[in-house]
C-alpha cells in the first residue's frame, strides 16, 4: 500500500506565506487562477500574502479540469493515455478572458503530480488569451502565465510546461516531495483525525 502523508490547514497556510514573497519578486500576479478543487484554498491563502497595502485584492478565478484515462477505441485492455476534460472554464466571449489580456496570471493548483493537469491549464489558457487578442485587435500586448503548486513530486513527468516559464522562474512549488501520496485537509471527512495523522505521518 502507497504510504499516505497528511498536510495540515496550519501547514498549507505557512506554505502559501513562505512562497509569497518569491512570487512577488518574480512575478508580481495580477489574478490568480485556481483549478479547482485543490487550488482553491492555496490561492484564497496566498492572496492574503500577495496584498500590497493600499492595493486591490488579487482576483481569483476558477476553473475545473478532470483527468480520465483515454481508453482509445474502447477495446483495449490498457489505457492509451490520461486525457483532461474541461468541467469548468472561463467565458470565451465575455469580459472574463478580456480581463486576463496584457496580465500576470498566476495558476494556482495543489500538487503537480505527472504535470498533465498542469500542461493543459498553461496551454489552453494561453491559446484562449491569444484568440481572445486577435479577436479584439489587442495583440501587441503581452499575457505571462506563471504556475504556483504546494507540493511537486519528484517524478518523471507527463506533461510538460513551456521552457521560457521554468527558465525565467515563473514555475513555483513550495515543496520538492518524493512520489508520495499527499491528504490534504480539505478531503477529511474528520479533521481532528487527520490532523492526528499528520502528527504520525508528517511530510516534512
Ligand atoms: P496531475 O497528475 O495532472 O499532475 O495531477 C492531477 C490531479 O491529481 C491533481 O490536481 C490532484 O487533484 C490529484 N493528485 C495527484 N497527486 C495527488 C496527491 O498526492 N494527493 C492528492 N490528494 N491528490 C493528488
Amino acid at each position: 500500500m502507497v504510504q499516505k502523508y497528511y498536510v495540515t490547514y496550519n501547514q498549507v497556510h505557512k506554505l502559501c506565506q513562505q512562497s509569497a514573497d518569491a512570487i512577488l519578486k518574480q512575478f508580481r500576479p495580477h489574478l490568480m487562477i485556481a483549478i479547482g478543487g485543490g487550488g482553491y484554498v492555496p490561492a484564497r491563502i496566498l492572496r492574503s500574502f500577495l496584498k500590497s497595502p493600499g492595493e486591490p485584492n488579487i482576483p481569483i478565478q476558477a476553473i475545473g479540469l478532470s483527468l480520465y484515462e483515454d481508453l482509445g477505441r474502447g477495446d483495449a485492455e490498457e489505457a492509451i493515455g490520461t486525457k483532461v476534460t474541461r468541467t469548468q472554464w472561463l467565458d470565451l466571449s465575455s469580459l472574463e478572458m478580456a480581463n486576463l489580456i496584457g496580465k500576470n496570471i498566476l495558476i494556482v493548483d495543489e500538487v503537480d503530480d505527472t504535470r498533465t493537469t498542469l500542461e493543459y491549464a498553461v496551454r489552453e489558457l494561453e491559446k484562449d488569451v491569444l484568440e481572445a487578442q486577435k479577436q479584439l485587435g489587442r495583440e501587441g500586448e503581452k499575457t505571462n502565465f506563471s504556475v504556483y503548486v504546494l507540493h511537486n513530486k519528484n517524478k518523471p513527468k507527463k506533461g510538460s510546461l513551456p521552457t521560457d516559464m521554468m527558465e525565467d522562474g515563473r514555475y513555483h512549488a513550495s515543496v520538492t516531495t518524493d512520489d508520495v501520496w499527499i491528504c490534504y485537509p480539505w478531503e477529511a471527512k474528520d479533521i481532528d483525525e487527520h490532523d492526528a495523522l499528520a502528527k504520525e505521518h508528517p511530510l516534512v
